[in-house]
This record gives structure tokens, C-alpha cells and sequence, in this order.
């Protein structure tokens, strides 16, 4: 992706494009999973920690991107579609690799919606599936194999 289509994603949530949030939402896009704010810090060895989490709690609060709670005590944050709002219908199904330890937008797999009793308000629903991720399934099965 040209650094454009970054400026791009972050003007579009109303976000001023500096230097450092182009740097960090690259590095997000470019992880291809969700990452913890510490996953962030071993990535970017030159920005700060506080630079980090003020980035991610910006970026949080203009719904650029979403955060995960994966049941492992450390949320992890991935970037959103462009289309996504983040309301309950936007929210989509993550998933946690138990080998690798690894968590996934599952975009393209909504939440199963939950009919709610009398009197509840629903606000999120937090969906995480549990197993093995992709490379670590194909590992799996080179060991049955040999
Ligand atoms: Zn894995
Ligand atoms: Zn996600």
C-alpha cells in the first residue's frame, strides 16, 4: 500500500496524518494479525511507549481501529474496514491461535446475533473462537504425515 492510501484511511476518521500515526497504522496493516500494545513496541523499536499508546487510544476513539479481548489478559488492537462503524452489526468474529498465540480478524464472519430477554441492552459482543490458525494447522499435519 502507498503511504497515500494511509493518509488516506486516516483522514477519512478525521484524524490528523502525522508521521508517526502513518508509521504506526502501516506497521498494524502490515502485521496481517492483531497486535498488542506490546506486539507495537517490539515492532517499532524507535517510538516510544507513550507515543504508542496515545496513538492507539487516538486511533481507538475514532474508530480506526477496534480492540480485541482475546481471553489472554492483553487486549489487541487491528485496523478496521473501511465501511466499518463498529457498531454491532459492523462486528465481526476473531479468532486466537493456542499454538502460536496469535489472534485474527475473521472479517468476513459476522457474529452470530443473540436474540437478548426483556430489558437488556446489548452494546458489544465480543466473539472469540479458539484453535489452531492456518500455518500452525498445516504444521500439525507434516507431523501426522512423517
Ligand atoms: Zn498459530
Ligand atoms: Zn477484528
Amino acid at each position: 500500500m502507498e503511504n497515500n492510501e494511509y493518509l488516506n484511511k486516516l483522514t477519512q476518521r478525521n484524524i490528523k496524518p502525522t508521521a508517526i500515526r502513518i508509521l504506526i497504522l502501516r506497521t498494524m496493516m502490515q502485521s496481517e494479525r492483531a497486535v498488542s500494545l506490546l506486539d507495537l513496541e517490539n515492532l517499532l523499536d524507535t517510538v516510544g511507549k507513550p507515543t504508542i499508546f496515545r496513538t492507539i487510544t487516538h486511533f481507538l476513539s475514532h474508530r480506526l481501529i477496534h480492540s480485541i479481548d482475546d481471553g489472554t489478559g492483553s487486549l489487541k488492537y487491528a485496523v478496521c474496514g473501511n465501511a466499518c462503524t463498529c457498531a454491532v452489526e459492523d462486528l465481526h468474529s476473531h479468532f486466537y491461535c493456542e499454538s502460536c498465540h496469535k489472534t485474527f480478524c475473521l472479517e468476513n464472519i459476522h457474529i452470530p446475533m443473540v436474540e437478548l430477554p426483556k430489558g437488556f441492552t446489548l452494546q458489544s459482543i465480543n466473539y472469540v473462537l479458539k484453535g489452531l490458525c492456518v500455518d500452525c494447522s498445516a504444521k500439525l499435519e507434516h507431523i501426522t504425515i512423517t
